[in-house]
């Protein structure tokens, strides 16, 4: 994801074009507030010392504390994590929560290091940024290659400096001040924008084909809502393996597959093909579930399908973008598609602020409200000003970021 965030910069561009807006308040809404750069030495389990690098960005927080995920992963740097954390206030805009939006991470390959080795790796990361984080002032949270246990750590270590607060981190396991739904927020997220989606056309779930790109949190999450909801999946792949079948895959075992081996390599309930026909198998809706920068000009005429709907953070570029419009694709847009994640991290950040536990029927219902909300809003945006939905969410948020920072003042 070089240039990260010039490319998503081109989609605010884009939209601010729209709305008119004046190049001071442009400068101002792009211009993120605060970036942290810390130093993460730790002690490896044979003995030896490594530092790791580790980021914070706060993007903007004019409609509430920063948010936005954590991610380990070895391509994390500073222009990447910047994008990501500007993705995150249009996302925590588009859906009409009440945050701004931050992203962290390390530059680190999680599965070169023990799980001793990840604690002492959080915890320092911890003691670098605990100053500027808080549950008024930025809330991290899962992203790739992060999961409620390290979220567990982030809230341990933070407690250490500042006492009992478990609402500076969301995504927290179900028994340490986390909520139901958290895990699988994103993937029903997912499902629920392409629902609305799809009633647009007079379609239905099961009406449709789908290939998942990605099966870590988002995509196996999307994939088993999908098929438990009649919808037939017909490819699903990760980094290890790839598979397509157009009579429909066996997700459930898949899932059992991947609970057991942690990938889906040595799965043999399907074909398999190559990882780089994933994104080009034919199919109704294709979901990007991994990591950015995946949909590019080389690839975007190549796609065989009609809706794409984006689970994954900045999948698709803007080169890309523009072709899928040409192609009359139509893209359910990250900062709406998987804004379901941020959305039950809200919740969980409310339930802990009030110390008080919802039930899961409570956090689906409240999740699907504010989903088909954000997607009313998005389309009918998008039929006002003849735009598509990409265009129109980055709308609707900039609108909403720009009143709340012009209401504030200076
Ligand atoms: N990492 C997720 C995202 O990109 C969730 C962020 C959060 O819950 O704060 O939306």
């Amino acid at each position: 994801m070089s240039n990260a965030f010039a490319d998503v910069n081109r989609y605010f561009e884009r939209a601010a074009a729209v709305l008119n807006l004046s190049r001071e308040v442009v400068e101002q809404l792009v211009t993120p507030y605060r970036e942290l750069r810390v130093e993460c030495t730790i002690r490896m389990d044979n003995g030896s010392i490594r530092t790791f690098t580790g980021y914070r960005v706060q993007h903007d927080n004019s409609r509430g504390p920063f948010k936005g995920g954590l991610r380990y992963h070895p391509d994390v740097d500073i222009d990447e994590v910047r994008a990501l954390a500007s993705l995150m206030t249009w996302k925590t805009a588009v859906v009409g929560i009440p945050f701004g939006g931050a992203k962290g991470g390390i530059s680190v390959d999680p599965s070169q290091l023990s799980v001793f080795e990840l604690e002492r790796l959080t915890r320092k990361f911890v003691a670098g940024i605990h100053d500027l984080i808080g549950d008024s002032v930025d809330i991290p949270a899962p992203d790739v290659n992060t999961n409620a246990q390290v979220m567990a750590w982030i809230m341990d270590e933070y407690s250490k400096f500042h006492g009992f607060h478990p609402g500076v981190v969301t995504g927290k396991p179900v028994d340490l001040f986390g909520s139901v739904g958290r895990d699988e927020a994103t993937g029903r997220g997912v499902v629920i924008a392409l629902e609305e989606l799809l009633r647009t056309q007079a379609q239905q779930l099961s009406d449709a084909t789908y290939v998942v790109q990605g099966f870590g949190n988002v995509g196996s999450h999307t994939a088993r809502i999908l098929h438990e909801r009649g919808g037939r999946v017909i490819g699903i792949g990760d980094h290890t393996a790839s598979f397509y079948d157009t009579s429909g895959l066996d997700i459930p075992s898949a899932l059992a597959h991947v609970k057991e081996k942690r990938v889906l390599a040595g799965w043999t309930g399907a074909p398999q093909i190559q990882n780089s026909e994933i994104l080009l198998k034919p199919c109704d809706v294709l979901i990007p579930a991994a990591l950015g920068g995946v949909i590019t000009k080389d690839n975007a005429d190549k796609l065989q399908c009609r809706i794409i709907a984006e689970g994954a953070n900045g999948p698709t570029t803007p080169e890309a973008d523009e072709i899928l419009r040409h192609r009359s694709i139509t893209v359910l847009p990250d900062i709406f598609a998987n804004a379901g994640g941020v959305t039950v991290s809200y919740f969980e950040w409310v339930q802990n602020l009030q110390q008080f536990a919802w039930d899961e029927n409570k956090v689906r219902v409240e999740l699907e409200r504010v989903m088909r909300n954000a997607f009313r809003h998005l389309n009918q945006t998008a039929a006002k000003h003849h735009i598509d939905l990409r265009t129109a969410a980055f709308v609707v948020a900039i609108d909403r970021v720009a009143r709340a920072t012009a209401q504030r003042g200076l």
